[in-house]
Parts: C-alpha cells; sequence; structure tokens
C-alpha cells in the first residue's frame, strides 16, 4: 500500500485527534526511520523524548522478546520477579527511596497528585477535601480530566468540562508569584523543570532553586514533572539537578522504557510514597514484568552508552550551530542538551511550513505552539548525523 492510502484509512477509521506529518513510518534504527515508500529520514523528535535511546536499540529489542515469551503481565494481584528490580535500581540511580510505577506519563502525574493530596490530608493536616496543588501557566501534564482542569492552552481544555477543583496557575518562573499563591491549604507545587510542550521554555536560572526554598519554608511539596525533561534529554538525568534540586516527588515516563512500551513511575521518600495503603491506588498493568524489564534495559542503555553525557555535549554542540544559523525567520533560540527550540519570527509564518519542509528534506521534526521549531534527536545521535541535520535545518530556515 502507498502512504496516501495509509492516510486516506487512517483519516476515515480514526479520530482527528492529531494532525501528524504526513509521512507513514514503518520501520526504524538508531536516528533513522523508513516509511511505507523506502523512504529514509532522520528523526528529530525521537516521540516527545521517549526514544532517547534510539529507534529498536539491539538490547532493548532482544530484552522485549524475551521477556514477552517469558512473562508478560501479572497483575499486581501477584508479585513478579522484575518489578523488585526495576525499583531497586531506578531508586538507587535516582537517589529516592521508594518508586510507583504506572504506565504513562499523564498516569504518573494523576499519581503524585494523589499522593500529594494524601500526604496534605495525613501529614500536613489540611481539613479534608481543601487541598491545593499550585501548577504554572503553559503547562503539560497530559491529557486526563483532572489534568487539563488546571491546563492554560484553551485546545486542551474546551467542550471537555466540568473540571476538578483545587488547583491554582501562577505565572511560569515566577517564584514570588509561588510564594504568594502559597496557603494554608496548599499542598503541592507541581512544576516542569524546563516546559517542553509550551516550546522547551527555560524558567530564570535559580527559579528551581527558589522553588525548592519556598516549598521547604511553607511545607509544601516540590513535585517535578520529569516526563520529558528527565532521563538524559537536558545533559543530566533529571533536569533539577542544573540547579542542584530534588522534588520530593518525581515523575518519570516517556524514555523510562526507550520508546519500547509505556512504563512511567513516581519517586519520592518512604514517608511520602508509604502513605499508599493497598487498596488506595492500581494499575493493571502498572509494575507489569514486561515493562519492567525493558525499563530496567533502558536505563542500562541510558547510563553504560554514557547518553547522558552525550547529551551534554552534543547539546552545545547542536546549540552552537543553531545559533549560527543566519535567518531572518529565528526569533530567539532555547534549550537545553539535545532539546532546542527554534522560536520563529510572526513573519516566519509558522513553523509547521518548516516543519514540512524538513520532511521533503529527509528530517523529521514537529512544530510546537504554532510558531516555535522542536530539535530533540534520539540521544544515541553521532557529531556526524547532527551536521547532517543542521545542513538541513540551516538550508531550510534560510530559504
Ligand atoms: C508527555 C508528557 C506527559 C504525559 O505523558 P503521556 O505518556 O503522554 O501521558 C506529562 N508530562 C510531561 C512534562 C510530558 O512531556
Amino acid at each position: 500500500m502507498r502512504a496516501k492510502e495509509y492516510i486516506a484509512l487512517e483519516d476515515q477509521y480514526n479520530a482527528h485527534n492529531y494532525k501528524p506529518l504526513d509521512v507513514v513510518l514503518e520501520r526504524g534504527e538508531g536516528v533513522w526511520v523508513w516509511d511505507v515508500e523506502g523512504q529514509r529520514y532522520m528523526d528529530f523528535l525521537a516521540a516527545y523524548s521517549a526514544l532517547n535511546q534510539g529507534h529498536a536499540h539491539p538490547r532493548l529489542v532482544r530484552v522485549m522478546r524475551e521477556q514477552a515469551g517469558k512473562l508478560a503481565l501479572t497483575s499486581r494481584a501477584f508479585r513478579n520477579d522484575q518489578l523488585p528490580l526495576l525499583a531497586q535500581e531506578l531508586c538507587e540511580l535516582t537517589g529516592y527511596e521508594m518508586m510507583l510505577p504506572m504506565n504513562t506519563g499523564a498516569e504518573a502525574v494523576e499519581t503524585a497528585i494523589k499522593l500529594a493530596r494524601k500526604w496534605g490530608y495525613s501529614v500536613k493536616g489540611v481539613p479534608d477535601n481543601r487541598a491545593e496543588i499550585i501548577t504554572c501557566q503553559g503547562n503539560f501534564h497530559g491529557r486526563t480530566t483532572t489534568i487539563i482542569s488546571f491546563a492554560s492552552e484553551p485546545e486542551y481544555k474546551q467542550g471537555f468540562g466540568p473540571f476538578t477543583p483545587g488547583f491554582v496557575t501562577i505565572p511560569y518562573g515566577d517564584a514570588a508569584a509561588l510564594e504568594a499563591a502559597i496557603t494554608e491549604h496548599t499542598v503541592a507545587f507541581l512544576v516542569e523543570p524546563i516546559q517542553g510542550e509550551a516550546g522547551i521554555v527555560l524558567p530564570p536560572a535559580g527559579y528551581l532553586a527558589s522553588a525548592r526554598a519556598i516549598c521547604d519554608r511553607h511545607h509544601v511539596l516540590l513535585i517535578t514533572d520529569e516526563v520529558q525533561s528527565g532521563l538524559g534529554r537536558t545533559g543530566k538525568l533529571l533536569a533539577a539537578e542544573h540547579e542542584g534540586v530534588r522534588g520530593d516527588i518525581v515523575c518519570l515516563g516517556k524514555a523510562l522504557s526507550g520508546g519500547m512500551y509505556p512504563v512511567s513511575a513516581v519517586l519520592a521518600s518512604r514517608d511520602i510514597l508509604g502513605l499508599f495503603q493497598p487498596g488506595t491506588h492500581g494499575s493493571t498493568f502498572g509494575g507489569n514484568p514486561l515493562g519492567c524489564a525493558v525499563a530496567r534495559e533502558a536505563l542500562r542503555v541510558l547510563v553504560e552508552e554514557g547518553l547522558i553525557e552525550r547529551s551534554a555535549e552534543l547539546g552545545a554542540y547542536l546549540m552552537q550551530a543553531v545559533q549560527q544559523i543566519d535567518s531572518p525567520y529565528i526569533q530567539q533560540v532555547r534549550g537545553r542538551g539535545l532539546w532546542i527550540g527554534i522560536e520563529l519570527t510572526p513573519e516566519a509564518g509558522g513553523a509547521r511550513r518548516f516543519a514540512e519542509a524538513l520532511q521533503r528534506e529527509g528530517l523529521l521534526c514537529k512544530e510546537t505552539h504554532k510558531n516555535v521549531l522542536r530539535l530533540s534527536p534520539p540521544l544515541v545521535i553521532t557529531r556526524e548525523e547532527l551536521d547532517w541535520a543542521m545542513e538541513r535545518i540551516a538550508r531550510v530556515l534560510q530559504r
């Protein structure tokens, strides 16, 4: 079948909740993907950072195959031999005492919200049903009804009310606004160390450290959503490390399974995660042996292949190359590690047309928020492959 026919089928039978580039992929390897007509492209999006380890990493494929043939799912009604090892390895790697496994990033965030509320009632002494969580304008934490309740993007919300109460929204990057928003009912501040979907928005230097200090001062939990920023994307294991900050609750997802399978997790201390009692929270697939086995290997690949250091090193190289592009369309370039947003001027006519032009050049990336071109290749990319990409990005932006 030709690409056109797949697209027609998808448009007929699949809900139109996305506007993908019209490229129909059938195979991937490392940073490269091939479409159904045999055309090769470089993947410069990496599934929004879920593919930090690259497509079809041989070690992940092997573990996936082996574990699928052994034991895929037990449900949490029984124990399995992979969950305890993932829990231990993830906690040792990140320095947290406990973890709770889920599947998608949104579920990790939902878990963090429930956990913070439970902590608020049972530890902080907030009166029943009065807990407040502070969130930021421009946030992206997933698509569930509760999470979109505190989204500021109208597209995410319109037509989906009524919304879950208990959330307050403040400007991102404004520590004074955080302190001013805290009340005796505030249980947590939920924040992305760098806002990914908003267009790779970096807060002012020192913001996270200030937020940490403010949360400590007011007995409020700091929840860092590292679903996209974590696991090497910014050149550190967790993006909050750039400011020496540790969230009380951390959400991980995306690259936790190297793109093989949905695996997410919440990390926290025993004082906090220990508040969940049997029956209070769960997931049929969360903690399944297939997901756990592949996540264990995905973490080992990240560390053993030096992908975190590579992101820092090649990210600086990419940033320099992007900054050297002389284009009337570039308004601002920002990012950290192999995660760069190119904000275009209003005259550029939107980022979509540049993403489409890059597709014709054999490079796949995606616009975010109309006027930002997002660069986030798999972290396994080489310097030569980056040069290959930069040649095309520069050409398209200079046209
Ligand atoms: C992608 C993302 C999520 C949601 O993850 P899903 O797996 O799509 O549910 C949550 N938070 C952040 C910061 C994300 O980038």
